[in-house]
């Protein structure tokens, strides 16, 4: 009721939320008193938390933040949804997000802006912009977030919390609206490291009904936080620290890091060669798929329906006119295009060769380091409205966090020492399954 009553007060101000569920809530609160009353909790029980509005949830609106699907009432729960719910998780509800998580500022949601709570006139990043604000202003203790290309990365540098982003197929894909299938991942945004760990312990692990997930063993996340990065060997790209990068961002990301040598971690300083392909190939990549995936929005089975359609056609476009935003219009244009007959070889062929080179960059790099630090955003949170009129400009935000989606690794974003009074994220690239290690290296930074 305390949470509920803090999105009351100070929501109107952010707009993380595009639906809030008191009753469930309060319901679901109630029998997390019980079963902790009975002795029965385990660390999730009763905990506040919020789901990025591309979660199916049963009987909730599940929007996408789109107009397309204002009206869609998901008939089922998504596997992470409902392992959160049986871990005794209790959610307030639905939180903002770029329309079908297509954006790096929040501001392609059909329900508005959401602000950053460090500054309202900022943007709060994106596409998890919500979920970030929302745990960032102490609505709700964790919520869940999807990063294609950086969607929890980047809102949690934004916002100054922790994010983590685990290997793609550790948590379930079912249920999750789909962007670019081979780069979706779930994960968390969280006030620390230690509150990740509890949230990703419940959502990872094996799921029959999504065939990429991985069917390896879930460790325990929490019980390593505290082991010392005595040894620990950290690569330094130095295309990290690359002119493009705020120098007062490059000193308190190299404090960090020093710090952790303190520690007794070594420095390795390394070098991965194709990172500025990156954002290239993720632009043809993730258009392509997205092309292909919302083909399934035609206005016939479920979501917005135009009206009066004259004849089939008619009802196609209109439905999908009406229905998707400029910058998802945007993603299926290009998709379209790289896929066409006359452009897949020197567009999406292209860019999947450029993939597998990021990743064989990254395979080299975890054959002498243990994990890879650099910064996660460019610069910190900017103005609202700075690059929405130059899309080439909202892209290269992500010139940090694309290149772990493109080669499937878990990644995570830990506040380190503000910039001018904005938060600064240090990214933490593992290889794949190291989630363990990212959340015992940013517990050891908190
Ligand atoms: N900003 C990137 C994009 O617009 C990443 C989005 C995401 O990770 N969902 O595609």
């Amino acid at each position: 009721a305390d949470y509920l009553a803090r999105i009351e007060r100070h929501d109107s101000a952010l707009n993380s939320f595009i639906t809030v569920t008191p009753e469930a809530a309060l319901a679901a609160a109630d029998a997390a008193d019980q079963r902790l009353a009975r002795g029965e909790g385990g660390p999730l029980t009763g905990i506040p938390i919020a789901h990025k509005d591309i979660f199916c949830t049963q009987g909730v609106r599940t929007s996408c933040a789109s107009r397309m699907l204002d009206n869609f009432i998901a008939p089922y729960d998504a596997t992470v949804v409902s392992r959160l719910n049986q871990a005794g998780a209790v959610s307030l509800g639905k939180t903002n997000m770029d329309e079908f998580a297509m954006g790096s500022s929040n501001e392609t949601s059909w329900y508005g802006p959401v602000k950053n709570p460090w500054d309202t006139t900022r943007v709060p990043g994106g596409s998890s912009g919500g979920s970030a604000a929302a745990v960032a202003a102490g609505l709700c203790l964790a919520a869940t977030g999807t990063d294609t290309g950086g969607s929890i990365r980047q809102p949690a540098a934004f916002c100054g919390i922790t994010g983590i982003k685990p290997t793609y197929g550790r948590c379930s894909r079912w249920g999750m609206i789909a962007f670019a299938s081979s780069l979706d991942q779930a994960g968390v945004l969280a006030r620390s490291a230690a509150d990740a760990a509890h949230v990703l312990q419940a959502m990872a692990g094996f799921d029959p009904n999504d065939s990429t997930c991985a069917d390896e063993p879930v460790p325990d996340y929490a019980t390593n936080l505290n082991d010392s990065p005595r040894g620990l060997r950290i690569g330094v790209p130095r295309e990290f620290l690359s002119p493009e990068l705020d120098s007062r961002i490059a000193a308190v990301i190299e404090q960090a890091i020093e710090l952790l040598c303190q520690l007794g971690a070594e420095r390795h300083d390394i070098s991965l060669p194709n990172s500025a392909l990156s954002v290239p190939a993720y632009y043809v990549v993730a258009p392509a798929e997205c092309s292909s995936n919302l083909a399934r929005f035609d206005g016939v089975r479920f979501g917005h329906r135009c009206a009066d359609p004259i004849d089939l056609d008619d009802l196609y476009q209109r439905s999908r006119g009406e229905g998707f935003g400029t910058e998802v219009k945007r993603r299926i244009m290009i998709g379209t295009y790289v896929l066409s007959a006359g452009y897949y070889d020197a567009y999406y062929l292209k860019a999947q060769k450029i993939r597998r080179l990021i990743k064989e960059d990254f395979q080299r790099a975890f054959a002498e380091v243990d994990i890879i630090l650099g910064p996660t955003a460019p610069t910190t949170a900017f103005a609202l409205g700075a690059k929405t009129a130059d899309p080439v400009a909202m892209y290269l935000n992500d010139i940090f966090t694309i290149s772990t989606n493109l080669a499937g690794l878990p990644g995570m974003s830990v506040p380190v020492a503000p910039v001018a009074g904005l938060p600064v994220g240090l990214q933490l690239i593992g290889n794949y399954f190291a989630e363990a290690r990212l959340l015992n290296v940013a517990h050891q930074l908190q």
